[in-house]
């Protein structure tokens, strides 16, 4: 059983666009996770990229001032940009952005 289209794409989700141009070939390329207790001035750092993980405690990047953050590097096909997508722990809530970085 083939699906439609818009079966199809309910099923993958929805497409990502970039911020800055609106293009829809995104790629990511690189993922960093952070995590660390509430408030606390050292945590864990995780890069997933160029085909190697690393781990280090340096929270410089981290999306939360505060807490746990994870950030997803994008690059597209029709500009210069490198969009970034963020989840950000901030008390009880998650928050989305995707931020266009030149
Ligand atoms: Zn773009």
């Amino acid at each position: 059983m083939s699906l439609s289209f818009e079966e199809r794409a309910t099923e993958l989700g929805r497409i990502l666009l970039c911020p800055f141009c609106g293009g829809n070939y995104l790629h990511h390329d690189r993922i960093e996770v952070f995590e660390r207790e509430e408030d606390a001035e050292a945590g864990l750092h995780l890069i997933v990229g160029n085909g190697k993980v690393s781990i280090d405690n340096e929270l410089e990047g981290n999306p939360s001032r505060w807490r746990h953050g994870l950030n997803i590097h994008f690059w597209c096909e029709h500009c210069e940009a490198k969009p970034v997508l963020s989840l950000t722990q901030h008390k009880g809530n998650t928050w989305l952005d995707c931020k266009a970085q030149k």
